[in-house]
């Protein structure tokens, strides 16, 4: 079978799949705050995927493209209700790494559950460390769910990064009690830029913290160390001298676009190449050989410079 490459030699090595598109944060970058009724809820949740019919377009996926890691997403992941079951079911495929990306507030209950289905990795968002500036940033008051739960899963011996959009006169002030909190706890943190999706799409400028400006403001009190990038990494990081690692991702400042191997699933079974695109491309029904064309379709939509932004939000295609 042909090997599925574009002309900038790159393919989908790692997938990420949107459990659901709710979750029980209202985030300013992903939500403009309307998104949350109960019946979009309803309406959400009876159109997502079972985890008998992801499982199957996962095993699908990883046949014609040997994938080496999936991501498992949203919306928020942690209330999907057959997760273990899911991650358990994934796991029989042999892809090497499964890994979350949640924001906590579920894992202090579900970490034991995730830890025993085979999750080896859990990033948890984080977007600031006092409990005024979470509110802002997250709308909800449950700022010590979330230190719960990353706890619990470090307690356990799941591998725990903390990932922080940091936003220009929200949470800019966190930058660096979050890296403290961090690194007192030896969990590597990821200060991420804001992008331009979703209601931000032509706001977001306004909210912009640069990688430089994130750095110069760290270099005021550590000194640091660059790290090679590892190929496909969305992330550039840095190692103090004291031995911490951090990471910044850099999507406007320094894309990474050129070695990009992700793919991204959906709820109802759509895949994008790209976080630019918001043309889904309908895998549910797949077979082998439409699963090709929308594969090379999915691919034609990566960018070959930079994000060039969305008018959809994180929280439909999955983060
Ligand atoms: N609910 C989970 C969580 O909070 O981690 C998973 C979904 S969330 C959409 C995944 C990631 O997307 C989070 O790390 C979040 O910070 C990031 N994200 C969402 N919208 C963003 C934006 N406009 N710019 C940068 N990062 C964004």
């Amino acid at each position: 079978m042909t090997e599925i490459r574009d002309n900038f030699n790159r393919t989908f090595k790692t997938l990420r799949v949107s459990l659901l598109n709710t979750c029980n944060l209202a985030c300013v970058y992903c939500c403009c705050g309307n998104e949350d009724s109960k019946e979009n809820y309803r309406d959400a949740k009876s159109k997502a995927l079972s985890a008998t019919e992801l499982i199957t377009l996962i095993r699908m996926l990883h046949e014609r493209l040997n994938l080496t890691t999936v991501r498992l997403t949203g919306g928020e992941p942690l209330l999907y209700k057959q997760l273990p079951d899911l991650v358990a079911g994934i796991r029989q495929l042999g892809i090497p790494e499964l890994k979350i990306t949640t924001n906590g507030l579920l894992l202090e209950d579900m970490a034991p559950a995730l830890k025993e289905a085979g999750i080896s990795s859990i990033n948890v968002s984080l977007d600031a460390i006092e409990p005024e500036v979470y509110y802002l940033m997250s709308r909800r008051h449950d700022l010590s769910r979330t230190l719960k739960g990353i706890e619990t899963a470090k307690h356990l011996g799941i591998d725990v990064k903390i990932n922080s959009v940091v936003m220009k006169g929200l949470n800019d002030s966190q930058i660096m009690p979050l890296l403290q909190y961090a690194f007192d706890r030896d969990i590597t943190i990821r200060f991420l830029e804001i992008m331009a999706m979703g209601h931000l799409h032509d706001s977001a400028d306004k909210h912009f913290f640069s990688q430089e400006e994130i750095l110069a403001l760290i270099e005021t009190k550590y000194s640091v160390l660059p790290l090679p990038r590892k190929p496909a990494s969305t992330s550039n990081y840095w190692q103090t001298a004291g031995g911490h690692l951090f990471g910044i991702v850099a999507n406007e400042s320094e894309p990474f676009c050129s070695d990009c191997n992700r793919l991204r699933l959906d709820a109802y079974g759509n895949i994008y190449g790209c976080l630019s695109s918001n043309s889904p491309i309908s895998i549910r029904e797949a077979d082998q050989q439409s699963l090709d064309g929308g594969l090379m379709e999915a691919l034609a939509q990566k960018q070959s410079v930079k994000f060039t932004g969305s008018t959809l939000s994180m929280l439909h295609i999955g983060g």
